[in-house]
């Protein structure tokens, strides 16, 4: 059981939820700000006449901030001034920021092309220990830099708890990234962290294990999610992962929060990049994130999925403009 405590309850107020609990035979544990989870078979008259307790609810495994629960339209989710879940975001920029010079140049390609959001990692997640693993501090004030300039919207990864206040002081989103999807030690902190952030699907993982991710930082406060389907692991070898494209419909379903897709990671081959990004914007997702490069044959980090700047003008106008048509059909169903 779960007891959903009122927006405004006090810290005090909490404890005495955990000590009535207590005494009426549960196991308490605080999952969030604003729930409180229930193990055992207590008593729950005087917990349910607590004036902070809204409800007590038997769950049964659904989730209360990921799931649809007869919410009709999309979430909004602010990142600076874009808003990510109204029209299409499209968010470029490189894999790593490998220096100043070149994530400067990056943004000034994306902004110019008509990009929403720039990426660039300044902690890389690599397979390999002897891989380029990012710039760490110094490319988060590259990044602030880049923003600074041309006004674009910031999303980069967090890799480790320690550095959740540094990257978010930089990002206007937080990117958890696949390999931490089911971190949840590191999901704990970054709902903490005031932040909405861009959770991608593990490459083993279900939509159900990435809407529990989800859950996690939504009960913990995050103010927002963005889910990100970024290809997963299949017997198919032809590309990287296997984008799964039906994820944005099924997501979509099952959740109001808004869905964007990584076709770069999903297919680690340039160009198959925006053939895919098209898919997804005609099967309804609210964005598009893809890897750009100056020289893919010099970048430190993924420089086969990169596309082209050259590509980047094109490429934003056929989204768009799919993703208007898309938004139409939906309308005609409904
Ligand atoms: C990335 O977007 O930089 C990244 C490392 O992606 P993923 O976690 O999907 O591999
Ligand atoms: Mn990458």
């Amino acid at each position: 059981m779960l007891i959903l405590c009122r927006q405004d309850i006090t810290e005090s107020q909490r404890w005495a939820v955990l000590d009535v609990a207590a005494r009426a035979g549960f196991i308490a544990q605080v999952v969030g700000p604003r729930v409180i989870a229930l193990f055992g078979d207590g008593d729950t008259r005087e917990l349910s006449l607590l004036p902070c307790v809204a409800k007590i609810v038997d769950h049964e495994g659904e989730l209360l901030f990921a799931s649809r629960n007869g919410f009709r339209g999309t979430r909004e989710v602010p990142a600076g001034p874009v808003t990510i879940g109204r029209g299409f975001t499209i968010i470029a920029g490189p894999c790593a920021v490998e220096s100043r010079e070149a994530i400067l140049a990056a943004a000034r390609t994306a902004k110019a092309a008509g990009v929403d959001l720039l990426r660039g990692g300044a902690y890389k997640p690599r397979t390999s220990p002897y891989s380029f693993q990012g710039l760490g501090r110094a490319g988060l004030g590259y990044l602030r830099e880049a923003r600074e300039e041309t006004g674009l919207p910031v999303v980069t990864e967090v890799l480790d708890t320690d550095d959740i206040a540094a990257v978010a002081e930089c990002a206007d989103l937080l990117q958890v990234g696949t390999r931490n999807m089911a971190n949840y030690a590191l999901l704990k902190r970054v709902a903490r962290a005031g932040r909405p952030v861009l959770l991608k699907r593990g490459m083993a993982a279900t939509i159900a294990e990435l809407l529990a991710a989800a859950e996690y930082l939504l009960v913990g406060g995050c103010p927002g999610v963005v889910l990100c389907e970024r290809g997963i692991r299949t017997f198919s070898d032809e590309t990287r992962f296997t984008l799964d494209l039906a994820a944005v419909p099924a997501l979509r379903a099952a959740t109001p929060w808004p869905v964007v897709v990584d076709p770069s990671h999903g297919t680690g081959i340039g160009a198959y990049v925006p053939a895919l990004a098209r898919a997804a914007a005609a099967a309804g997702a609210h964005g598009v994130m893809f890897e750009i490069h100056d020289h893919p044959e010099h970048a430190l980090s993924d420089g086969q999925q990169a596309i082209a700047p050259e590509a980047l003008p094109a490429l934003v106008r056929d989204l768009r403009q799919i993703a208007g048509i898309a938004r139409a059909a939906e309308g005609e169903k409904e």
